[in-house]
């Protein structure tokens, strides 16, 4: 059995019979439930998974804790300085780790860095996005120069092919739900759900603003009945809605180019 724990933005803390896996931490809640998993799961081996460097996704904090293992993008070492032996192993698209608490295989982002797609020895499997979604700013058209719609889309059924040539059903799927993409928020999501099989999808990335996607995650519980939709609980959610800037073009799909607008915090 596994345990996931919201924590903060694209960060969980994900408890395994034997480690906990820190997905992208960029902040703690505000009552510490980073903290108090850490703290509570101290006999299991400590893992910080990095999808990439976006400051929303990347706290350097993670170099301080003695014991856990850094398993952290190619562009988080080179553009955060993580580097051997902090980082315990360096990934790029393709890339497999394996050690005797899980197997992970670093699989293709429409953004930089990676997703991550980690097997456990029982057969659990936990997919991870980082920024891998379908961005497709249908409003912002005129933003892109990189990549054009269809190009983007193209891009992210292709990625959904790669993780389909390594499994069809993944048991956790944490996935970008982001509202800045106005109605196509759930595009990406629609699409992961309708190639691959989901136990319990857990979204994320919303910057706070959960009350503008709980219609979107419903008409998803409708169309497939079969995924267990987990957001967290009202106690759970502390975040200040946080208005980034809109995506600029600097890199490409611009998922995560904008800033938060701290000045609301
Ligand atoms: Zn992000």
């Amino acid at each position: 059995m596994i345990k996931v724990n919201y924590i903060y933005h694209s960060c969980f803390a994900v408890e395994t019979d034997s480690a906990l896996l820190v997905y992208d931490y960029w902040k703690d809640s505000h009552n510490g439930r980073l903290q108090n998993a850490i703290e509570s799961n101290s006999e299991k081996q400590l893992y910080f998974i990095v999808s990439h460097f976006h400051q929303d996704h990347f706290n350097p904090e993670i170099a301080g804790f003695a014991q856990a293992r850094r398993l952290v993008s190619y562009d988080t070492s080179k553009r955060r300085r993580i580097k051997a032996p902090i980082a315990t192993a360096i990934l790029r698209p393709g890339d497999v780790y394996e050690d005797e608490n899980l197997k992970l295989n670093a699989l293709r982002s429409t953004d930089v860095g990676i997703a991550t797609l980690v097997t456990l020895p029982d057969g659990t499997t936990i997919y991870h996005a980082g920024d891998n979604n379908n961005w497709y700013f249908a409003t912002d058209e005129d933003e892109h120069i990189r990549c054009s719609l269809d190009e983007m889309e193209g891009m992210f059924i292709s990625n959904l092919r790669e993780v389909r040539s390594i499994t069809k059903s993944v048991d956790h799927v944490m996935f970008p739900v982001d509202p800045r993409l106005g109605s196509e928020t759930m595009r990406g999501s629609c699409q992961w759900l309708q190639q691959i099989k989901t136990g319990h999808f857990y979204p994320m990335h919303c910057w706070g603003r959960w009350d503008e996607i709980r219609n979107g995650i419903a008409q998803l519980e409708e169309l497939f009945p079969e995924t267990a939709f987990v957001c967290p609980d009202a106690s759970e959610i502390d975040e200040e809605p946080l208005f980034p800037d809109e995506p600029k073009t600097e890199s490409g799909s611009g998922a995560d180019s904008a800033q938060p607008n701290t000045a609301s915090e």
